[in-house]
């Protein structure tokens, strides 16, 4: 099966907004083996519109339209459809009922054009809109089969995710289920990570592997398609396996974690304290950590230390470790690390201090940061990161390698 996207807005055309929702379903769709060999963009003109679908006919079955489906003028994909179709609009009681409903829950009053988008084409199956009002649709005719849907991407996204791809795997030969799952890594760059797996990555079919950069981690999306859901299961558990036998050892959790929770996890499960002195990241650490419920029992408190001055005043590090060693440097990081966990009595203390950029500090580059990790009754551990992000990215980078290299520490 192939598939041609229309993306309908002149917005798109203006440059005013991305085309994110085309990437969106470009991406469902090939995870389920469908193939997009054109993405089209068209403006709110109904002449044009309807161009585009004579042209998306001949070389596709399936037509996605996004974009277009609300209540002002200007909206008129399901019109220029049903015309081009000669399908009737009809009124489906359900959207009705729940687009009135929207309008009584967010206590505003409904206008006469709120009802057009009840509208929809006769004979398609409707996919109901939970973020939005404008339902979707897929109709099927003789040789194609087209699905709207609306053009905000919050609204979009769960719309396709929950009926769009069922109600497509329902026309192909034979229906399949569809799984996946998200592997996190850390400490590894992508083209690094590609690499070692590349045996993998050149053989995949199904289960198909993803990767994704971003924030300095690496993720990889395993998506597997079988009639059985636990069979598609089975195949990505077999592909992960493989994967975490060359990899394994930069792999830190799975779907929508983060380093941050896993260490939070972590360290609740040992039932431990920490506290925190932080230089370059300025309480980003810390900060972080009350994301999370329940972290009161594990952070007792911390300090930004910026300068030297109050890096000596608030965490006692010795007047001779800055002039000697400078504040960038393994002997600093050490002794914030040891000093805030003794001052706060904590099983834990974690320091962080470097150069966030663009200039250089003391003679170290940008990017040059050292992470320190004292430890009740174990040696003080210092890691020296050389980071190459902006200024905030070296900070943000500090921060995750903090939580890396403590579960490394602590499992
Ligand atoms: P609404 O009911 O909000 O009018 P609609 O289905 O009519 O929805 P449009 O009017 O075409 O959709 O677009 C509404 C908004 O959705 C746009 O202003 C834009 O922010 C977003 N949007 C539309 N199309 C895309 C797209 N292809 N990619 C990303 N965002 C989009
Ligand atoms: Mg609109």
């Amino acid at each position: 099966m192939n598939a041609e996207i229309i993306a309908v807005g002149s917005e798109l055309l203006l440059g005013q907004i991305v085309n994110t929702n085309a990437k969106f379903i470009s991406k469902c769709l090939a995870e389920i083996g469908v193939n997009v060999y054109h993405q089209t963009v068209v403006g709110d003109n109904n002449q044009r519109l309807k161009n585009s679908i004579e042209i998306a006919e001949k070389r596709a079955d399936l037509i996605i339209f996004t974009g277009g489906l609300g209540p002002t003028k200007d909206d008129l994909t399901k019109e220029t459809i049903a015309a081009h179709l000669g399908v009737k609009l009809v009124t489906d009681q359900e959207a009705m009922e729940s687009i009135e409903a929207y309008f009584i829950k967010t206590k505003r009053v409904m206008t006469e054009n709120n009802r057009k988008q009840a509208l929809v084409l006769e004979g398609a199956k409707v996919f109901p809109n939970e973020n939005g009002m404008a339902p979707g649709m897929f109709y099927i005719s003789e040789n194609h089969s087209y699905m709207l849907l609306p053009g905000p991407p919050h609204e979009m996204e769960p719309m396709f995710l929950q009926y769009g791809r069922e109600a497509i795997l329902e026309t192909m030969d034979e229906p399949q289920k569809i799984e996946s799952r998200v592997l996190r890594f850390f400490g590894i760059g992508e083209a690094h990570l590609e690499t070692e797996i590349e045996n993998l990555l050149l053989k995949q079919t199904n289960p198909t592997i993803a990767p994704l950069a971003s924030e300095g981690e690496v993720t990889l999306r395993i998506t597997a398609k079988h009639q059985s859901s636990i069979e598609a299961l089975r195949l990505i558990e077999q592909v992960e396996k493989e994967i975490l036998s060359q990899v394994g050892s930069y792999f830190y959790g799975y779907d929508d974690t983060s380093l941050m929770q896993e260490l939070i996890k972590l360290l609740s499960s040992k039932k431990m304290t920490i506290a925190c002195a932080e230089s370059l990241t300025s309480g980003m650490f810390q900060a972080q950590m009350g994301n999370f419920a329940g972290v009161s029992s594990i952070l007792k408190g911390g300090v930004v230390c910026y300068t030297n001055e109050s890096k000596m005043k608030l965490v006692n590090v010795k007047r001779e470790t800055l002039n000697q060693f400078g504040a960038v440097s393994k002997e600093c990081a050490k002794e914030l690390a040891e000093n805030i966990m003794a001052q706060m009595d904590t099983d834990i203390g974690i320091s962080f201090t470097g150069v966030a950029g663009p200039d250089p500090l003391e003679g170290n580059p940008a990017g040059t940061v050292w992470i320190g990790i004292a430890r009740k009754n174990e040696d003080t551990k210092t890691y020296p990161l050389e980071l190459a992000s902006s200024r905030n990215g070296n900070r943000v980078r500090s921060v995750k390698f903090g939580c890396y290299y403590l579960i490394k520490a602590l499992s």
